[in-house]
């Protein structure tokens, strides 16, 4: 133990915060060196002062510094498991790369609050393009558990675009994840006996959309035929009745996109969205970074503004900038073209938003030729849109 005579009377605030989190955090002396711990949940609001040799294990980790295997050895026997996984959860990418192939061979034997962490960390992960094809390696060489597998499943479907995958049905077990959560579905992505079902109990709604007495009448109108166009319909979670429109309510205008589908796919990602709580949004965070990134690296390249364009694509990634700093580059940031690449990284450095964040992919993913409505590429933005609810699904029901 220390003989510091600072950190004895000093407050917890007076400790340099070293994750700036709140709890738990890790704390730093900066007299004599020593780590604490802070939680300050009440009514157990604790300043634990860890041990030198576990601090030195733990700074190692942090630090993506020498010796791998034996600091992961160490740490396990060394370091309390809850600590140990927040530890995990806040690596740094520098710091994850030379921990990756001792986290994926120890994977399949952790157990507890460390192989929730492991496993989450390696999912973000598997989704960065830095990790992608190595863990794609390392999980293939050893996919000897089912976490294992599950992480290989995401890996190889990560390494595609996004947005390249076609829109076929989802399996029922998806569908039915998707309906435990309360999100509606486009009907096109829902398999036949579900269909049919859906049509039998109310559950499909079709966009509807006529010209009456010189004025258009546009609007959700429930559905009982299963002979009906599946990609004009949409369909409702057993339990939840199709809208349907009555004549007096129809909009009159013919933008089909704008009256019917833009409101559905916003309740499809704020229902979603209510279900991420705490740590899980940093996941979604991470997620949507990956998904502009790769939509932004995908984007033939505009010439004029290409230096802060690739610096705001960076920042998605990494940030090393404090708060501040971060804020005062991204307010200067004034071209229209790279609004969704601000607000992305503002969404996941600075507000922790995860709605902005997704808003800023899809604003991204639908930019191109604008047609008669003012829509640009509503196709890719659904693909997109698809991806990320499927992301939050999953991650939310793991
Ligand atoms: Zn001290």
């Amino acid at each position: 133990m220390s003989d510091c005579t600072a950190c004895g009377v000093l407050p917890p605030s007076g400790l340099k915060s070293l994750w700036g989190l709140s709890d738990p955090d890790l704390r730093l002396c900066a007299v004599c060196g020593d780590w604490f711990t802070w939680t300050s949940a009440a009514p157990n609001a604790e300043l634990t002062r860890i041990a030198r040799t576990t601090a030195l294990v733990m700074e190692e980790l942090l630090s993506g510094t020498v010796r791998p295997r034996e600091a992961v050895e160490q740490a396990v026997a060394l370091v309390e498991p809850t600590l140990f996984a927040a530890l995990i959860d806040h690596l740094k990418d520098d710091a994850l790369a030379p921990l990756l192939e001792h986290f994926v061979a120890w994977l399949p034997t952790a157990s507890g609050p460390l192989a929730t962490a492991l496993g989450q960390r390696l999912a973000t992960a598997v989704r960065s393009p830095r990790f992608n094809a190595a863990l794609g390696t390392l999980l293939g060489a050893a996919p000897s558990s089912p976490r294992s597998l599950h992480l290989l499943g995401m890996g190889l479907e990560a390494s595609k675009g996004p947005g390249q995958r076609p829109a076929t049905p989802l399996s029922a077990d998806e569908v039915a994840d998707f309906w435990a959560l309360g999100v509606s579905l486009e009907a096109n992505l829902v398999p036949d006996p579900e269909w049919a079902r859906a049509v039998a109990e109310s559950r499909v709604q079709e966009v509807s959309s006529y010209s009456s007495m010189g004025t258009a009448e546009t609007g959700w109108v429930r559905c009982s035929s299963a002979t009906t166009r599946k990609s004009e319909c949409a369909v409702v979670p057993p339990g939840a009745t199709a809208e349907h429109t009555s004549f007096s309510d129809m909009a009159d205008d013919r933008d089909t996109i704008a009256v019917c589908w833009q409101p559905f796919w916003n309740t499809q990602v704020a229902v979603a969205l209510g279900h991420v709580k705490g740590s899980l949004k940093r996941y979604v965070l991470a997620e949507c970074a990956r998904q502009l990134g790769a939509l932004e690296r995908s984007w033939p390249h505009e010439g004029e503004h290409e230096d802060t364009r690739q610096r705001l694509v960076g920042w998605l990634d990494d940030v090393t900038l404090t708060s501040e700093e971060l804020e005062g580059e991204l307010a200067a940031v004034k071209q229209v073209s790279l609004v969704h690449l601000v607000r992305g990284v503002r969404a996941r450095w600075l507000k922790h938003d995860c709605n902005a964040a997704v808003a800023a992919v899809l604003m991204s993913a639908e930019r191109g030729k604008r047609d008669f409505w003012g829509h640009g590429n509503t196709e890719l933005e659904a693909a997109v849109r698809m991806e990320l609810l499927r992301f939050i699904v999953r991650l939310v029901r793991q």
